[in-house]
């Protein structure tokens, strides 16, 4: 094993694994235990001790697993970060930014010099990626290491991209459960928050997107990822569109500095939310029939070409709807696409091709997914499924392009449940700061 596979991460490795390692390594024990408590020091989980059980008294850590086995067989290995990285020319972007993303990224840099932490709070389709492009570039040029992960996937495959045609002549290195390629360590790192917990102490400036994702905002053991991924002197960086209670009360205890953007970066508001009450929408479905007000909206959709995204509730309804839909508009060529689906990369990239003109999809596209000029139809918005922060990131699918700023957001829903009602007044909150800016009236963030 090469050393810079160990620079700043901690990899669990058996007796026999760990022969030959570079003399700079140091050696950490992978699973603590002691009289009445079983703790993995790679991902934090305190274990039940029967679920941890091996044979001849060993242990290993469930929760982790899928990141190779921890147990009281192996230990953690890892090399002090080095920040051994060439001297490359760095961004190569030639974009512009508007005056307010300008001052958002100029706040972004500033905080990343003081080492501090913060929260980019900015309206879906601000253009968050691009504000981080001045600070990046700058703490990549002080031999910085930095990371920009993310809870889901596919916001992960949809920034490499764009991080690489920002800064074409910097390796970046991609890492997510469902890679094959090996690691490779580079100054600029893009993963999945899970992918944290494979580092130690590795990152001057850490970028989490979409921090209010599933399932980070619901599992502690990413937070503890974060901290261990961090070194002890190092940035950090939160990004939502969404930020949920208990990030706002970070802010509010001045834990974290808060840059607020509540403007796309056409300058154009957030298409509103309309909500169409239709008690019955199901059980025409499961017939094969398009419930009231479905049909006229597909009929004028077959006929524009206009392309849709439709969000439902469960897998199992994925089905249903597109065959309801092939029934009526056979010339309407779509496709389903859920979370475990095995083609779901393929599917997203027909869409994103122009190859199909809608997708039928679960809350797996809620989010970093951009297809421009598109409309979005939620049936059973009121489902629990769809959280208010859901609810407002499928909202924010729409009007993202400069071409076609505008579009329809249409829910069907049996009632008015409370996160359709709070996501429709997040909208408008928005769009109300929106306009101020817009008019170049000062702008406080919803918290004051
Ligand atoms: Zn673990």
């Amino acid at each position: 094993m090469q050393a810079s596979e160990l620079y700043g991460r901690q990899l669990a490795l058996t007796p026999l694994e760990a022969q030959d390692l570079p003399a700079a390594t140091q050696k950490f024990v992978a699973l603590r235990v002691t009289a009445n408590r079983l703790q993995c020091q790679r991902c934090g989980s305190v274990l039940n001790r029967q679920a941890a059980q091996l044979p001849r008294d060993q242990f290993y850590c469930y929760d982790c697993l899928n990141l190779g086995r921890v147990s009281t067989l192996t230990s953690l290995y890892h090399i002090s970060e080095p920040n051994d990285f060439p001297k490359v020319d760095q961004l190569t972007w030639q974009g512009q930014l508007t005056d307010q993303q300008a001052s958002c990224a100029a706040m972004i840099q500033t905080k990343f010099e003081a080492h501090q932490r913060q929260l980019l709070w900015a309206v879906t389709g601000a253009g968050k990626t691009e504000m981080l492009f001045p600070g990046l570039a700058w703490a990549l040029a002080q031999g910085w290491r930095v990371a920009i992960a993310s809870p889901r996937v596919d916001v992960c495959l949809e920034l490499h991209p764009r991080l690489q045609a920002a800064f074409a002549n910097l390796e970046i290195a991609l890492l997510h459960g469902r890679q094959i390629t090996p690691y490779r360590y580079c100054q600029l790192t893009i993963c999945t928050t899970h992918q944290l917990l494979r580092f130690r102490a590795a990152f001057d400036v850490l970028i989490v997107d979409e921090v209010d994702a599933f399932p980070f905002a619901a599992n502690p053991r990413l937070g503890y990822a974060v901290e261990q991924a961090l070194k002890p002197v190092s940035a950090l960086l939160y990004l939502t569109a969404t930020p949920s209670q208990d990030l706002l009360r970070q802010v509010r205890q001045h834990e974290l500095g808060l840059s607020y953007l509540p403007l796309r970066f056409h300058q154009q508001l957030l298409p509103p939310i309309r909500v169409t009450l239709q008690p019955r929408y199901w059980e025409r479905l499961k017939k094969g029939k398009l419930p009231w007000p479905l049909r006229p909206w597909l009929a004028d959709y077959a006929n524009r070409g206009q392309r849709f995204l439709i969000f439902v509730p469960r897998v199992a309804q994925l089905a249903v709807v597109q065959a309801a839909i092939q029934q009526v508009y056979p010339g309407l060529k779509g496709l389903t696409v859920h979370a475990s689906d095995p083609e779901r990369l393929a599917k997203v990239q027909a869409m994103r091709n122009l190859d199909v003109q809608y997708l039928v999809t679960t809350t797996i596209l809620e989010r970093g997914v951009t297809f421009p000029g598109i409309d979005v139809i939620v049936l059973g918005a009121d489902d629990p499924i769809f959280s208010t922060a859901a609810l407002v990131q499928i909202a924010g699918r729409v009007g993202r392009s400069k071409a076609r700023p505008t579009g329809l957001v249409r829910f069907i829903c049996r009632s008015y449940a409370r996160p359709v009602k709070r996501a429709i007044r997040q909208i408008k909150l928005v769009n109300r700061k929106g306009r101020r800016l817009r008019a170049e009236m000062p702008v406080v963030s919803p918290l004051e």
